[in-house]
């Protein structure tokens, strides 16, 4: 019998916290309007038709064309030209919505 703090094979793995998309959203634009700042158009289309992936994705290192384990991740904010897919990155904890090693 485990106890119910136990982990059984069976258990899914633990996650980390996620980013909920619309506070994802929320928190990016507010970031935006306390930097007084805006997005461009797109240096490809010069649209200004943007979207805001729902979730953080990660840049790693390149280490000679193989998977490096066990270094350091860059989460990023992900912004996509909808017209022409050019995509634009913003350092996570740059900008304050999550903490380094969250
Ligand atoms: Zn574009």
């Amino acid at each position: 019998m485990t106890s119910p703090t136990e982990q059984t094979p069976t258990d899914p793995p633990t996650k980390p916290p996620e980013t909920t998309p619309a506070s994802l959203v929320d928190r990016f634009n507010r970031w935006l309007a306390e930097k007084h700042v805006g997005l461009p158009h797109c240096p490809v289309s010069q649209d200004g038709n943007w979207a805001l992936a729902d979730h953080v994705v990660e840049l790693r290192r390149y280490e000679k064309g193989s998977l490096y384990v066990g270094g350091p991740v860059y989460p990023m904010v992900m912004v996509v030209c909808k017209t022409c897919g050019y995509t634009m990155f913003f350092n996570a904890v740059l900008i304050g919505l999550l903490r380094e090693g969250q």
